[in-house]
């Protein structure tokens, strides 16, 4: 089974859209939406939820009133300053370090599992798909993505496919780490210009530490030919695969406002062209 995770070194650089247009041309796949603090893969693949999970990460203490003897120790233990001194704990300011609870004399601090998210199996035009949702000002994105991917994975081979399609989080931090490990390839989806060039060269380097075939490609590269060509450059320099370009069109965005792909919006259009050769090429790298 290969899995190919698609990121980019930031946001806005067309990625779920071109997530979605492979979704409508890869055959026995598995969907997986990996960027879970933005997810946005169902504006286009409207899933219809067939389980919904809880996603669990972390504790926080709660006091037992009626078991506390006020003794103050809790007080002075936690470093974060997260009990008051009515003896009550803010979840915003508990870190969950359990010291507290080790601590109490009188065992009256309980530990319940915090519920973060939700993630879900749903069925899509395009085949079945494991997404999540994290909970408002949760943190905990790289275990969420990590156990998407799990589940995409555990899905495949139930389902017998053979490929999982990957949308990777922005950035280089935790959750895109969590994304990338193992991998059978990334594609790098990026913009030709500056700021895009450098954050793309920075992901790039991620994927070199984890030794994970890298493939490229620039979307809207006429807005700088010049940018485009370095970027093209710069990956034959490194030995990465360079997949092409696509061409700027804001058929991209047209075609999620109306929750279709770029196919379903206009077969014809170059952009539909350009990436139809990508995903060829992309074929190729990954030998399915
Ligand atoms: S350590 Fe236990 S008994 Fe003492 S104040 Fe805290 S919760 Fe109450
Ligand atoms: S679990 Fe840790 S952070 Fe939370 S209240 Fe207890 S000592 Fe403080």
């Amino acid at each position: 089974m290969k899995e190919l995770v698609v990121i980019s070194g930031k946001g806005g650089t067309g990625k779920t859209s071109l997530i979605a247009a492979f979704a409508s041309l890869a055959n026995h796949k598995v969907l997986c939406d990996a960027d879970v603090d933005a997810a946005d893969l169902h504006l286009i693949m409207d899933p219809e939820v067939q389980q919904r999970h809880d996603f669990q990460s972390g504790n926080t203490a709660v006091i037992n009133r009626d078991k506390c003897t006020e003794c103050g120790q809790c007080l002075d233990l936690c470093r974060w300053n997260a009990i008051s001194d009515e003896f009550e704990v803010d979840p915003i300011e508990c870190e969950g370090c359990g010291v507290c609870v080790y601590f109490c004399p009188e065992k009256a601090i309980d530990f319940p599992v915090n519920t973060c998210g939700e993630w879900y199996i749903s069925d899509t035009r395009f085949g079945p798909m494991v997404h999540a949702r994290l909970g408002i000002a949760e943190e905990n994105s790289g275990k969420l993505v990590s156990l998407v991917r799990q589940e995409a994975k555990k899905l495949a081979e139930k389902k017998n496919l053979d490929l999982i399609i990957t949308d990777g989080p922005p950035g280089v931090g935790c959750p895109v780490i969590a994304s990338i490990g193992g991998a059978s390839a990334v594609v790098i989806v990026t913009e030709p210009t500056v700021s895009g060039k450098h954050d793309m060269e920075r992901v790039v380097q991620l994927a070199a530490y984890f030794k994970i075939p890298t493939l490229i490609c620039v979307n809207k590269f006429d807005l700088n030919i010049s940018t485009s060509k370095q970027i093209e450059a710069f990956s034959k320099e490194k030995g990465l695969i360079f997949l092409g370009t696509i061409p700027f069109d804001p058929i991209f965005t047209k075609a999620m406002v109306q929750g279709q792909t770029v196919f379903e919006y206009d077969d014809c259009s170059s952009v539909a062209q350009a990436v139809k050769k990508i995903w060829d090429k992309v074929l190729m790298a990954i030998e399915r």
